[in-house]
C-alpha cells in the first residue's frame, strides 16, 4: 500500500530536500483561476517538494564578484533539471501504485490572469515584449498571461494554463510560512529554496501546516536592503492577508513590476555592467524608474529594459539577477540568534566587510 512515508523517501532519494503533503481542499479559498483543483478535478492530495538554494550561489552577488551563478544554478538548474527529475521519479512511485501523478514544475504556465499581479488579459514581461518587437513576424509571444485562452468546459473548468500560487501551495503542504518579503520561508533553509509539486488522486496521510515559532522575524531587513524600495515598510498598512484553511498568511504588498526592473538591472549603485555615463545621460528619461524619478508602470519598465538590453553580461536562459537583496538580508537576519537558520553555517553570510556599493 502506498504511504506518505514511501513518497517522502522517494523524494529524498531523487534529490528533494523536503517534502510535505496536504489535501488539495486546503486551497479551496484560492480564486478559481489559481486553484490547482481545476487542473485535475479528481486530485485529492498535493505533494510539495523543496529544493534548497545553496547559500554560496549568492556569494558572488554578496561580494560583487560573480552574478550569473544565481540565475543559472538557483533558477535554471533547479527549475529545469533537478526538480523535473525528482517529479519524474516520485511520479513513477505513485503511478506504479496505480495512482496518477500530475506533475507541475516551475515555470512556464501562462494562464488567463498574470502571475505577477493577477491582472486579466494579455500581459508580457518586459524582456518578452522586446522579443516580440524584435521578432514580430515569426515568433509567438511568450506571455505572462494570455488573452484568448478560454475554458474548455465553460462552467466546469477555468481557462488553461492555470498557474497557481506556488508559495501558498507550499504553505498548504506544511513546508513553511510566507515572510514579509513574500518569500517562502522554511525552518531549514529560510528563504533559500525553490519548490515544485505533484497533484494526485491518491489519498495520503497529511502534514499539518507549520504552526511553530513564526519564521519571519518582522525585522524589516528585506525592506531596508531592497535597492528599489519595492517592499513596503513594516506596519505601513500595505500588507496582503490570505487565509489558507484557517492559517493566516501576511506579507508586504510588494511592487512586483518595480522589482522586475530592479531585480534584473539593480540600478546605478549595484549594476557594474552599465557605465555610470549611461545613468548620467538617462537618454529620453529611459532610466527614470531606476533613478527614482517616476512610479513603476509597464511602459517605464519597458524603457529600462530597452535602454539596458545591450548591457546584459551573460545570458543564462533566465533573467540576470543582480539584486537578491531581500534574500540575502533575510538569510543574514535568520542566521542570528533566535532565527530559524541560527547555527546552520560555521561562518555567517556576512563578514565584517562593509556591503559593496559603487561610488557613482
Ligand atoms: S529581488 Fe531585489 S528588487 Fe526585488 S524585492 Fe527583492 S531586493 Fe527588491
Ligand atoms: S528579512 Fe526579516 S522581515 Fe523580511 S522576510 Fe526576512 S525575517 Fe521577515
Amino acid at each position: 500500500m502506498l504511504t506518505s512515508a514511501m513518497i517522502k523517501e522517494a523524494a529524498r532519494k531523487a534529490g528533494a530536500d523536503m517534502c510535505g503533503i496536504g489535501p488539495i481542499s486546503r486551497m479551496a479559498g484560492a480564486p478559481d483561476e489559481m486553484n490547482p483543483k481545476f487542473l485535475f478535478p479528481e486530485a485529492k492530495s498535493m505533494i510539495g517538494f523543496v529544493f534548497r538554494i545553496p547559500r554560496g550561489v549568492q556569494r558572488g552577488i554578496e561580494e560583487g564578484t560573480q552574478f550569473y551563478q544565481y540565475p543559472s544554478m538557483a533558477y535554471g538548474g533547479i527549475n529545469e533539471i533537478l526538480a523535473p527529475a525528482c517529479l519524474y521519479h516520485v511520479g513513477k512511485v505513485l503511478e506504479d501504485a496505480g495512482y496518477e501523478a500530475f506533475v507541475y514544475r516551475n515555470t512556464g504556465a501562462r494562464g488567463c490572469v498574470s502571475d505577477m499581479d493577477g491582472s486579466v488579459g494579455a500581459t508580457l514581461s518586459p524582456e518578452e515584449q522586446i522579443e516580440v518587437i524584435n521578432n514580430a513576424k515569426d515568433a509567438t509571444a511568450h506571455h505572462r498571461s494570455v488573452e484568448f485562452t478560454r475554458a474548455t468546459r465553460p462552467g466546469e473548468n477555468v481557462p488553461p494554463d492555470l498557474q497557481f500560487q506556488f508559495r501558498l501551495c507550499a504553505v498548504a503542504c506544511g513546508l513553511g510560512e510566507i515572510g514579509w518579503s513574500k518569500m517562502l520561508l522554511t525552518p531549514e533553509f529560510g528563504p533559500l529554496q525553490r519548490v515544485a509539486f505533484i497533484f494526485t488522486d491518491a489519498e495520503l496521510e497529511y502534514d499539518e501546516m507549520y504552526s511553530g515559532k513564526p519564521l519571519c522575524r518582522r525585522c524589516g531587513a528585506c525592506v531596508r536592503e531592497c535597492p528599489g524600495h519595492c517592499i513596503p515598510p513594516m506596519n505601513s498598512g500595505h500588507d496582503i492577508v490570505v487565509e489558507i484553511d484557517g492559517k493566516r498568511c501576511v506579507w508586504g504588498d510588494i511592487d512586483m513590476w518595480k522589482c522586475y526592473a530592479f531585480y534584473t538591472h539593480a540600478g546605478r549603485y549595484y549594476n557594474p555592467f552599465v557605465p555610470k555615463e549611461v545613468f548620467d545621460r538617462n537618454e529620453n528619461g529611459n532610466l527614470n524608474l531606476l533613478e527614482g524619478k517616476c512610479e513603476a508602470s509597464e511602459k517605464e519598465i519597458m524603457k529600462v529594459y530597452g535602454a539596458l538590453a545591450r548591457y546584459f553580461p551573460s545570458w543564462v536562459g533566465y533573467n540576470m539577477a543582480k539584486c537578491g537583496g531581500c534574500i540575502r538580508a533575510c538569510v543574514s537576519m535568520l542566521e542570528k540568534p533566535g532565527g530559524c537558520m541560527h547555527g546552520r553555517f560555521k561562518n555567517p553570510l556576512r563578514t565584517r566587510r562593509q556591503p559593496w556599493k559603487m561610488e557613482r
